[in-house]
C-alpha cells in the first residue's frame, strides 16, 4: 500500500511523512484512541466524489472519543470541512477510504483516561473492496466472544477493542473463511469483526439490537431504512440465535469497508441454496446507486467533495 500524501492533523494539512508519533505515545501503548472509517464514492459521470454520511461518522467518532473521556473540540461542520479539504488536497478521483483517529498523544507511562491530551488525525487512501467475496462470503463462527459493554464498549470504535476483532479475523482467514461471526456473551449473534449482520427469515429482515454488543453501524442504519422504504420489507431488531442464521433465507453483512456483503455459507453450511439471495442483490444494487449520489431521495447522505459538479447535480443535469 502506498502511503497518503497528506494527513489532516489537529486541523492542519500536513505532509504525511512529516507526521510523527513517539514510541511512548499513550494510544500506541494502551489502545486509548477511537477511530472512524468513512468512504467517499467516485461518480464518474458527475466527476464527483461523494463522502457518505460524513456527519454521522464524525458524530460517532465524537461519541466514541467521549467513552474515553476525550472531547473532540471541533464542530461537526468544521470536521467535515477538514475532510473535504484533505480529499481536495489528495485529488482522488476513485473510491476512497478516510481513516479518522482521535487518540491520546501524550508520551507518558501510566494507564488511565484522565489528564491526557487528545489529537485528531484524518488520512485518505484509495480503496476498493474490503471482502473480495462480496457476492458470497463464507463466515466461520468464532471461538472469541465479542467484547461486551462492561468490558470495552463495542458501541464505540475504540482502538484497543479491535484486538478482539483481530483475533477472530485472523483465526477465520487462516481457517479458510472470509470473515468471522462473533457471538455475544449470551451466545447470541453479535457481529462480524468489522460488520453488522442481517438475516432475512420468513419475509422479515432481522438484525441484532444495539444491546447485542454491536457497533451501531451507519451502513446498518442505512440498510434498515432502504429495506423498509424502498424494498417494502418489514424490519426487526431482536436477538438472533446462531442456528437461526443457519436456517435463514438470506444473510448479509454491512459495513463501511464491507458495504453489503452477501453471506452464502456459515460454518460450512449453505444458507438456503448457497447462492446470492434476491433481496440481498437488490439491496446491493440500490446501495451502490445511493452512495454514488444516484438516488435523489438519499442525496442528503452524499456530501460532494468537488465544488464544480454540485450545481449540475442540483440542476438535475447529472443523475450519477
Ligand atoms: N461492527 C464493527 C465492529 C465495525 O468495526 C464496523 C465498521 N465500522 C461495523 C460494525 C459497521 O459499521 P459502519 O457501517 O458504520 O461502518
Amino acid at each position: 500500500m502506498t502511503v497518503p500524501r497528506f494527513a489532516m492533523l489537529d486541523g492542519q494539512l500536513t505532509p504525511y511523512g512529516e507526521t510523527r508519533v513517539g514510541l511512548l505515545t499513550h494510544a500506541l501503548n494502551y489502545g486509548t484512541g477511537a477511530f472512524a472509517g468513512i468512504r467517499a464514492y467516485w461518480n464518474a459521470e458527475a466527476e464527483q466524489l461523494f463522502l457518505f454520511r460524513p456527519f454521522d461518522h464524525v458524530r460517532r467518532l465524537r461519541e466514541s472519543a467521549r467513552l474515553l473521556r476525550m472531547e473532540v473540540g471541533d464542530s461537526d461542520d468544521n470536521l467535515v470541512g477538514r475532510l473535504v479539504e484533505l480529499l481536495l488536497a489528495e485529488g482522488l478521483r476513485q473510491d476512497t477510504y478516510v481513516r479518522g483517529l482521535a487518540f491520546y498523544r501524550d508520551e507518558v507511562v501510566g494507564v488511565r483516561l484522565h489528564g491526557l491530551t487528545p489529537s485528531l488525525a484524518f488520512v485518505a487512501i484509495p480503496f476498493g473492496r474490503y471482502i473480495e467475496n462480496i457476492g458470497g462470503a463464507h463466515l466461520g463462527t468464532s471461538g472469541w466472544r465479542r467484547v461486551r459493554d462492561d468490558v470495552i464498549p463495542p458501541r464505540g470504535k475504540i482502538v484497543g477493542a479491535y484486538v478482539n476483532s483481530a483475533l477472530a479475523k485472523s483465526d477465520a482467514e487462516l481457517a479458510g473463511f472470509d470473515e468471522a461471526l462473533l457471538l455475544d456473551e449470551d451466545g447470541r449473534v453479535s457481529e462480524g469483526t468489522g460488520e453488522n449482520v442481517f438475516m432475512l427469515r420468513r419475509g422479515t429482515l432481522v438484525t441484532p439490537p444495539v444491546s447485542s454488543s454491536i457497533l451501531e453501524g451507519i451502513t446498518r442504519s442505512s440498510v434498515l431504512r432502504l429495506a423498509q422504504d424502498e424494498l417494502g420489507l418489514p424490519v426487526c431488531e431482536r436477538p438472533i440465535d446462531r442456528t437461526e442464521l443457519y436456517l435463514a433465507d438470506e444473510v448479509f453483512m454491512t459495513g463501511t469497508a464491507a458495504q453489503i456483503t452477501a453471506v452464502t455459507r456459515i460454518d460450512h453450511r449453505a444458507i438456503a441454496n448457497g447462492e446470492l439471495g434476491p433481496q440481498t442483490a437488490r439491496l446491493q444494487a440500490l446501495f451502490d446507486r445511493v452512495v454514488r449520489g444516484g438516488e435523489p431521495r438519499y442525496r442528503e447522505w452524499c456530501h460532494p467533495v468537488y465544488a464544480h459538479a454540485t450545481a449540475e447535480i442540483a440542476a438535475g443535469l447529472v443523475t450519477g
